[in-house]
């Protein structure tokens, strides 16, 4: 198999999870580059829903590696949270199968009560954060204050560090937020307890995947969150703390990106997003309603209900290009199946331009004025959940599905109808 990268083309949530568990089967490690352990994905085995949040889906078939890369912000206290759910649910999680990266940066508890906190202060400004202290630890580590898997390790290194990191916030969530600061011993030793614990599975991941590459082994690097959430490429602010497609893969993976040879962006057939941010295509009507209960458009790890709406063809192209995909994945499609109609969105009006737009505006204050304009398909109104071969579609969703593709300039290679791992179509001719 070549070496292979899945990511998010829209806000997140597009149902990469599965894909990625699908495609795992032909790996020999899933390797995690960026985000923390807001990412949530849904894997469905044998009627079992399993939620991943910091470890690689890889982790459901045995004989994987799984990497969590440099590039992750690591709770190691979620992580064996995480460990052991799968455990108790027969998943081996084990060193063999499991690695973590020595220069991912660690998100204390301070930095999950610093989120809260300037959320709260943000009010009509807040990004909608999901509280797991992500942005904050991100935040320490472009200013060098973080702390690295590695630096919990040696335990004199350990004391230093988070005695002087701990001097400054706890003066800010004193001063600032009158809140009760963190004792420095009671932190000590609860980062010193699971770092005995993280110790056999902490590694040079990054060596450790290029010799596996050189080696012809097969990767699949895993992306979190998606395209419109990337923090340079996304609708700033209201976006995550780290770069979340291709880019991402040589600074939070160690690999070199040129060596990607396939990037497969995934896509729902309408969008969701959650929290605050522009949403040109968002349907606060009916139909949005329907969306949202038809499609289950509940966070998986948040239980927050999504914003819902229509497949937006300006941001899916800009999404797809930014990150040089061959290929896409669209899922959900069984989900559009309830509607007459189906609208998509082909072009933007942005307020004191001439004309429909089909390029992504690049900055935020264009973005929130614009207004979409729709094309609209006809729905087939038959369950489609069923179809397992192209040809068991109706003609109408292959009609949606071809003239998709005619518009993204890439070809659609998966089908998705459904949660279950089986219920993916190949796309043939
Ligand atoms: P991820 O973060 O991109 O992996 O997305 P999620 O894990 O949040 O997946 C979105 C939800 O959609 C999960 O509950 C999945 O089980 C579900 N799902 C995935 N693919 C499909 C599909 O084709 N149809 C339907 N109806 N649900 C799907």
């Amino acid at each position: 198999m070549p070496t292979r990268s899945i990511f998010g083309a829209q806000w997140g949530d597009e149902g990469k999870g599965k894909i990625i568990d699908l495609l795992a089967r032909e790996a020999d490690y899933v390797v995690r580059y960026q985000g923390g352990p807001n990412a949530g994905h849904t894997v469905v085995v044998n009627g079992n829903k399993f939620i991943l949040r910091l470890v690689p889906s890889g982790i459901l078939h045995p004989g994987k590696v799984n990497v969590i890369g440099n590039g992750v912000a690591v709770d190691p206290l979620s992580l064996f949270g995480e460990v052991k759910e799968l455990t108790e649910r027969g998943v081996t999680v084990d060193p063999r199968c499991l690695r973590v990266s020595a220069g991912a940066h660690v998100i204390f508890e301070h930095h999950k009560k610093i989120d809260a906190l300037s959320e709260r202060w943000r009010g009509a400004g807040r990004i909608g954060t999901t509280g797991r202290g992500i942005g904050p630890c991100y935040a320490d580590k472009a200013a060098r204050t973080g702390l690295r898997v590695a630096d919990l390790l040696e335990p004199a290194r350990l004391r230093a560090r988070l005695t002087a990191v701990l001097v400054e916030k706890n003066a800010l969530i004193e001063s600032v937020h009158r809140e009760a600061p963190f004792d420095l011993e009671q932190s000590l030793a609860q980062y010193s307890q699971v770092a005995e614990r993280l110790a056999p599975f902490v590694a040079d991941t990054g060596s450790e995947v290029r010799h596996a590459w050189k080696q012809g082994k097969s990767i699949l690097f895993e992306g979190a969150q998606g395209a419109m959430l990337d923090i340079d490429h996304g609708t700033y602010p209201y976006v995550t703390s780290s770069n979340t497609g291709t880019a991402g893969i040589g600074t939070g993976a160690g690999f070199p990106p040129t060596q990607v040879e396939r990037v497969l962006g995934v896509a729902k057939a309408y969008c969701t997003r959650v929290g605050e941010g522009p949403f040109p295509s968002e349907d606060k009507e009916k139909d949005g309603d329907t969306i949202r209960e038809v499609g289950r458009e509940f966070g998986s790890v948040t239980g927050r209900p999504r914003r819902c709406g229509w497949l937006d063809l300006v941001a899916l192209r800009y999404a797809l290009d930014l990150n040089g995909a061959t290929g896409l994945v669209l899922t959900n499609l069984d989900v559009l199946s309830v509607f007459d109609q189906i609208p998509v969105c082909v072009a933007y009006d942005v307020p004191g331009q001439k004309g429909p737009v089909s390029e992504y505006p690049a900055h935020l204050p264009d973005i929130e004025g614009v207004r979409p304009r729709y094309e609209r398909m006809p729905g087939w109104r038959v369950d489609i959940g069923a179809a397992r071969r192209y040809g068991d579609l109706p003609k109408a969703t292959r009609d949606y599905v071809e003239w998709v593709e005619e518009r993204i300039g890439v070809p659609i290679e998966l089908l998705s109808v459904g949660p279950e791992r089986d219920a993916v179509i190949p796309r043939t001719a």
